[in-house]
């Protein structure tokens, strides 16, 4: 139903070696939400990220996807239902054309579910979504441009028919230009889609300006949330520091 959350996640707990850099993080997505995940170099953000999309091991807590337990999951599975994650450096397979890469994606997928809200993603609607992707399908993604990549990337976890996209940081090392094209790009897909995306974002003021809600993260704890037009700069600063 509509209420229950599309992802949720309990008290997730992760860490590299015996550094914890998640500490018992809970969250809720609801259906078509837009949610910013901020926070400092090295707050957890990537890593809690990849936690929920399975290629990272958590070390307490659960992930749970339309009410199901996919905590112990493989990040195969988690994409087969609906999770996809864009991560940081936008790796595709760099030999492979935007073309091919595709194709491998959309290998990903699983009929059983049903189809994303606005129908499957065809190579020809992920074009439509992702305008200027049309002219670098035949491309080695070896030979794109950062942007490009990104496009790519995009277009790639949509190939999989998420019905959540975790993205990490896709504006970084890309022009303000490029960015907001980039950013048009995802404003197209939350309108035609109704796509729910979590997305790690950097630039505070663009953040704000596109998500319905934000989370900020500091050493690992969610140390601020709630609806952007309801928070302040201030206080956001303050909680991203750590000086409130
Ligand atoms: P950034 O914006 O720099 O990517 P972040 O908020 O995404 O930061 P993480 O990358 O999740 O933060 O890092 C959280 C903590 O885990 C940091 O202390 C970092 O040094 C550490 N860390 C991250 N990746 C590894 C790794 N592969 N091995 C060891 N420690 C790591």
């Amino acid at each position: 139903s509509n209420t229950t959350p599309l992802l949720q996640v309990q008290q997730l707990v992760a860490g590299h070696g015996p550094l914890v850099a998640v500490r018992g993080v809970s969250l809720q997505l609801a259906p078509g939400e837009a949610v910013a995940l901020i926070g400092a170099n090295g707050a957890g953000k990537t890593t809690l990220l990849r936690c929920l999309a399975g290629v990272h091991p958590a070390q307490g807590g659960q992930v749970l996807l339309r009410g199901q337990d996919v905590s112990a999951w493989p990040a195969h599975r988690r994409v087969q239902q609906g999770l996809a994650l864009v991560p940081e450096g936008r790796r595709l397979f760099g030999d492979m054309t935007v073309r091919e890469n595709l194709h491998v994606a959309a290998e990903h997928r699983s009929g059983d579910r049903p189809e994303p809200a606005g129908g499957a993603w065809t190579l020809d609607r992920v074009l439509t979504a992702l305008p200027g992707l049309a002219t670098i399908l035949d491309r080695p993604a070896a030979a794109l441009s950062g942007g490009q990549r990104q496009a790519a990337a995009i277009a790639r976890a949509l190939m999989t028919h998420p019905d959540v996209l975790l993205l990490d940081e896709i504006s970084l090392g890309l022009s303000p230009l490029v960015v907001n094209e980039v950013y048009d790009n995802l404003r197209q897909l939350r309108r035609e889609a109704a796509t729910t995306l979590l997305l790690v974002e950097q630039d505070l003021g663009r953040a704000l300006a596109f998500a319905d809600r934000m989370l900020c993260l500091r050493e690992g704890r969610i140390v601020l949330a709630g609806r952007c037009q309801d928070l302040s700069r201030e206080a956001i600063t303050a909680a991203y520091f750590g000086m409130e």
